[in-house]
């Protein structure tokens, strides 16, 4: 049995006050979920968030690899440490493509984050060139192993998350079809990669435009552990209501 998520990543959006009230709210709402619930704000609001945190886990939207140095902007894996932090969100996409992370960069930070025995939210997908171009299932293949191929992971190691580049904030959300294909992919690379049990066991998160009305198909395909979810995250309610549809799961 996988336990489902759901991750609400804020991005940059946010404030202290809507931190306190958004942590209240969750805290109330999951006690009696059987959900994860993961929130992930900006890195200014992530200590406020982790110690408000009962009945959710909080997650770092970025981290550097190095232990420290002068990296002007980063934060280590030791300072999430520091916070408690459980998660932290590796490779979005709008970090490889607005901030040119590079494949080897997002290998060494899951290498990092899995070492100081937190959980990274691997994120993977492919654009919507390569998508009509047929090279989906070569791009998560390839972005999956690049990351993970040379760490022995056990299924609590590891959250994959698939976002399809072409659904992040735009509106347009993989059908539960297309994204199930492509979850199932994931798995076989997984079980091909480590092994069939761990396989079955990694939760893999669908993201891209999850919203109040399309979580509940989506989250009803058999590959689907639930969602990584950026705007709607922000909707205290609507988050409420995909929460629960992963409850169902
Ligand atoms: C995300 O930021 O990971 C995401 C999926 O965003 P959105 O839900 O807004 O498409």
């Amino acid at each position: 049995m996988r336990k489902p998520i759901v991750a609400g990543n804020w991005k940059m959006n946010g404030s202290g006050s809507f931190a306190a009230k958004m942590c209240e709210q969750i805290n109330l709402f999951a006690e009696n979920l059987d959900v994860e619930v993961v929130l992930s704000p900006p890195s200014v609001y992530l200590s406020q968030v982790q110690q408000a945190a009962k009945n959710y886990s909080a997650a770092a939207q970025n981290v550097h690899f190095a232990a420290s140095g002068a990296f002007t902007g980063e934060i280590s894996v030791a300072m999430l440490q520091d916070l408690g932090c459980q998660y932290v969100l590796v490779g979005h996409s709008e970090r490889r493509e607005i901030f040119a992370e590079n494949q080897q960069w997002v290998a060494d930070k899951v290498a990092a984050v899995v070492d100081a025995t937190m959980v990274p939210i691997l994120c993977i997908g492919e654009t919507l060139a390569q998508r009509q171009q047929g090279e989906a299932h070569a791009v998560v293949k390839q972005q999956l192993l690049s990351a993970i191929s040379s760490l022995q992971l056990s299924a609590d190691q590891l959250v994959v998350a698939y976002e399809p580049i072409w659904a992040i904030g735009t509106g347009e959300t993989a059908t539960p079809e297309q994204a199930q294909e492509i979850h199932k992919y994931i798995r076989g690379v997984l079980a091909e990669q480590l092994s069939a049990e761990m396989a079955n066991k990694t939760r893999i998160l669908y993201g891209g435009s999850v919203n109040a009305e399309t979580a509940a198909e989506l989250f009803s395909q058999p590959d689907i552990d639930g969602g990584l979810v950026g705007g709607a995250s922000l909707k205290i309610e609507d988050f409420k209501i995909i929460c629960s549809a992963a409850a169902n799961i």
